[in-house]
């Protein structure tokens, strides 16, 4: 349930309406105020008569949300989310972030290497993978745990930049922040998975949440609202959730076969619309060749991601891991151009529904 209050309504208004929910309903609140005030309801509002609501001085109007992702959705949050990363860098609104790096640290000399490629190509964000999810378990899935992580912690001094890593095993999790990650991915593979959601929700760490290739986008709303609510198996609010979440497209299964998973243009928009959270996209994991990634990076910035993610490797052709689908230094040109193709589109704007939301600088 959402509730807006009327232009002008006064802070006692606003407490009162509060009140009301917290102490007859036993719920909480989240108040957004830009312009007017908006007070969302967590737990199961289900219990709340919306009469006993709307005759209260102030209150403009009463929406019962029917999507099931509400943290996650824009008629809960009218303006973009901008989540900031190791105290710096800035995802969505109207900011461009790139999150790059080698699929997997296979190596300290190839890590290291490919993480000052990375840094000297521009990326904002170091990918330092340490567990891989692997389809095959006869494929390579990363070093013994403290070995990778030791190595991230590297590629992070080495560059100064903050550095991402997929979380597969809850038990990794301590280690990874011990280990000073900034931000945990959670992939494709896992991106349903709701004992690991849970756990993020815990933690105030940025998360980086991938389209699972099976999912549509309200599974993938729903699997945000999962890290974002702290809402429990009875519904009750029994945290503040983590609110940094940052969505990231890779494409889902399509019947073609000569690119890695389908990626569609038309979902960027769609999610921009239907979700304030910030969003990438992958274009290695969705194409899963170097010779696509340049145009798709330009197709998904012009769609409106606020981002990209991709692979960059220091020798591709001896990966151990998705060779086919990093670049090297021409990352640095595609950055650069997508910097351009971003500013160019500047002040377009995104569809939010009932209005045109152009993100703040
Ligand atoms: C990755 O980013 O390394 C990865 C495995 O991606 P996905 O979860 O999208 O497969
Ligand atoms: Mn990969």
């Amino acid at each position: 349930m959402i509730i807006h209050m009327a232009p002008g309504a006064s802070i006692e208004q606003v407490e009162r309406v509060i009140n009301r929910i917290t102490s007859d309903y036993g719920l909480r609140c989240e108040t957004i105020v830009s312009g007017t005030t908006v007070i969302g309801v967590k737990g199961i509002a289900s219990v709340i008569d919306d009469g006993r609501i709307t005759e209260l001085p102030g209150v403009d109007r009463v929406i019962r949300i029917t999507e099931k992702y509400k943290d996650a959705s824009r008629n809960f949050h009218k303006d973009d989310s901008i989540v900031t990363i190791g105290g710096r860098v800035n995802v969505g609104g109207g900011n461009l972030t790139f999150f790059g790096g080698p699929c997997a640290i296979e190596s300290e000399k190839q890590s290291i290497e490919s993480a000052m490629m990375a840094k000297e190509t521009g990326v904002d964000v170091l990918r330092a993978f340490v567990d891989k999810s692997r389809t095959s378990p006869y494929d390579y899935r990363g070093l013994e745990l403290q070995k990778g992580l030791e190595i991230a912690a590297a590629m992070k001094q080495a560059t100064g930049l903050p550095t991402v890593s997929e979380l597969i095993d809850l038990r990794h999790l301590d280690a990874f922040l011990n280990a000073g990650i900034d931000v945990i991915q959670v992939g494709a593979r896992s991106a349903q998975y709701s004992p690991l959601l849970e756990e993020l929700s815990r933690i105030d760490t940025p998360v980086v949440l991938k389209h699972g290739f099976g999912n549509d986008l309200n599974e993938w709303l729903c699997a945000a609202a999962y890290i974002m609510s702290g809402i429990d198996r009875e519904g009750r609010v029994t945290g503040s959730g983590n609110r940094n979440v940052i969505l990231c497209y890779r494409g889902i299964k399509s019947f073609e076969s000569e690119t890695r998973f389908g990626a569609d243009a038309g979902m960027i928009p769609l999610v921009r619309m239907r979700s304030h959270l910030p969003l990438l996209a992958d274009p290695s994991h969705s194409g899963g060749d170097r010779k696509l990634v340049e145009r798709m990076t330009y197709a998904f910035v012009a769609a409106g991601a606020q981002g990209v993610e991709f692979d960059i490797h220091n020798n591709p052709a001896e990966a151990l891991c998705d060779g086919k689908q990093a670049v090297q230094h021409e990352a640095g040109r595609i950055i650069q151009t997508a910097r351009k193709i971003h500013s160019m589109l500047d002040g377009i704007g995104i569809e939010t529904g009932s209005s045109v939301a152009v993100a703040a600088k």
